[in-house]
């Protein structure tokens, strides 16, 4: 690789490569993870670019494929298991700065790819109070092409499934890493070679989305004596299709109190469930509630979440790991699905089995048309040993764990790279570029792609 040679073709560009300012936009949350803070900290770029349209996109990545320079996409930086972190140098493709909103119609969006979510969302709601249908916890800082490339779910994800669903993309547009890059249109299955990829075969430089009503979202904190109280409620609430919700999520006792919102007036001993439900369908949540041994702790609306207070969606999906992390630097998480329809026994048994060394953390979503929950369970860290017999644990159990200690897309679990999914990848990225060493499949040709459940099929 010549880095030299191909910044001097671009220097008319925003081209960064002060050491301490390129080491810090190649780093991403991947600390969370005791595992992945050893193997990656030293992870740098040599140089940022930034383009400002995605002709100058196209001009990085024919300079880079012409002189073997490695490109990593680089949107928020917000991903949590190092997605966004070139392992081999090179440039760190910055696309913070393409965030065009091309159209709003009656029900979707086109944009680039660049633009934050919240100002998305922000935009959308001024012109005819729309909105984004999912968005992660990170909906102020993380971009909508970052989301789509290195997301799954989150905010929404109750009422909208994922991301992977097929009609929650609608289109993509993504520029190949070849001599003359190609922008290609993606629709339909296509879609899916793309999403979920970590940037590593296409830079996407657009995307149509649908997009929901806008509803005026109340806010509620709900207390449990204890989590299995909690989790019933919980699956009852997700699954009263009338009640209009984006959010329904269990934290267990104490980690609300300790770590989250005592202020709120959470007790030390109660389980909490976030809620976000439109405004005029708080009475009906409420009435639901009389049916189960809970109390009404706290009520808001979203709009009122401004100054020093947190929108009650900042607490939730890998928000209650961040926090946590604030108080005990020893915390990490997991990420596992509980199955459809036995996941309320499963949480209990693996509460049972491992107790406070694992502080449950759920988010019901719906999954394949049924209602399910994601654990992001918090773990008290003691050594890579026991974290990884916990995890084998809870997969013997029949819990699949979409392993967030892991930095290519096969060893995290949700993202299964087959045949089809290679082709694509010498098709837009024949030189292997495009962030690499996070396809295994590409870049170890004796891996043996595992058996298990993907939360992303190829196509
Ligand atoms: C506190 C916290 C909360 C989070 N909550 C959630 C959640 O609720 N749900 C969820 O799914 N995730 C969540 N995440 C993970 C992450 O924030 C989101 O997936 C986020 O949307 C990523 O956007 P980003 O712009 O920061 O992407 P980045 O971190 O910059 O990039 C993510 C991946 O996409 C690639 N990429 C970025 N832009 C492009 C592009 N234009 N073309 C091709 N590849 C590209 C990068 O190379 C990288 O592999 C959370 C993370 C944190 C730290």
């Amino acid at each position: 690789m010549s880095i030299d040679a191909c910044l001097a073709e671009l220097s008319d560009l925003a081209v960064d490569t002060q050491p301490q300012r390129v080491r810090r936009r190649s780093r991403d949350f991947y600390w969370y993870s005791p595992i992945l803070k050893r193997r990656l900290d030293r992870v740098t770029a040599d140089a940022v670019v930034t383009p400002r349209s995605e002709e100058e996109v196209a001009r990085v990545l024919a300079a880079a494929f012409r002189h073997g320079v490695p490109v990593t996409a680089r949107g928020g930086g917000t991903g949590n298991y190092g997605q966004a972190m070139p392992l081999e140098g090179g440039i760190v493709l910055d696309l913070s700065e393409l965030t065009a909103i091309e159209w709003i119609e009656h029900g979707r969006i086109r944009v680039q790819a660049g633009l934050k979510m919240a100002e998305l969302d922000a935009a959308t709601i001024a012109h005819s109070r729309q909105e984004l249908r999912l968005h992660p916890s990170t909906h102020k800082t993380g971009t909508i092409g970052g989301y789509v490339a290195g997301g799954s779910s989150g905010i929404g994800s109750i009422t909208w499934g994922l991301l992977r669903d097929r009609g929650n993309i609608l289109g993509l547009r993504v520029l190949t890493m070849e001599e003359r890059p190609r922008a290609l249109e993606l629709r339909g299955a296509d879609i899916q070679k793309v999403n979920h990829a970590y940037g590593t075969n296409g830079i996407i430089t657009a995307l149509e989305l649908p997009l929901a009503p806008a509803y005026r979202w109340a806010e509620l904190i709900l207390g449990f004596d204890g989590l299995m109280p909690a989790a019933r409620f919980a699956d009852a609430l997700a699954r009263e299709d009338a009640i209009l919700k984006k959010l329904v999520t269990v934290i267990e006792a104490p980690v609300p109190h300790d770590w989250l919102f005592p202020e709120r007036g959470i007790g030390r001993e109660e389980t909490a469930v976030l809620v976000m439900v439109a405004d005029f369908a708080t009475d009906a949540l409420l009435d639901l509630l009389r049916l189960h041994p809970g109390r009404l702790v706290w009520q808001g609306l979203i709009e009122e979440a401004v100054g020093g207070r947190l929108p009650l969606f900042e607490y939730s999906w890998n928000h209650t790991t961040l926090h946590a992390l604030k108080h005990d630097r020893t915390i990490t998480y997991l990420q596992t699905l509980f199955p459809p329809p036995r996941h309320l026994e499963k949480v209990e048994e693996m509460a049972t089995r491992f107790g406070e060394e694992v502080p449950i953390h759920l988010e019901f979503v719906r999954f394949g048309g049924q209602i399910a929950c994601f654990g992001l369970q918090l773990v008290r860290y003691r050594s890579d040993e026991r974290l990884a017999e916990i995890i084998e644990e809870h997969e013997r159990a029949g819990c699949p764990i979409f392993n967030p200690h892991a930095f290519t897309l096969e060893e995290g679990g949700m993202k299964k790279v087959d045949a089809l999914q290679l082709a694509f990848k010498r098709e837009a990225d024949p030189k292997g570029l495009l962030n690499p060493g996070k396809m295994l499949g590409w870049s170890d040709p004796d891996w043996k792609p595992v058996e298990r459940a993907f939360l992303y099929e190829a196509h």
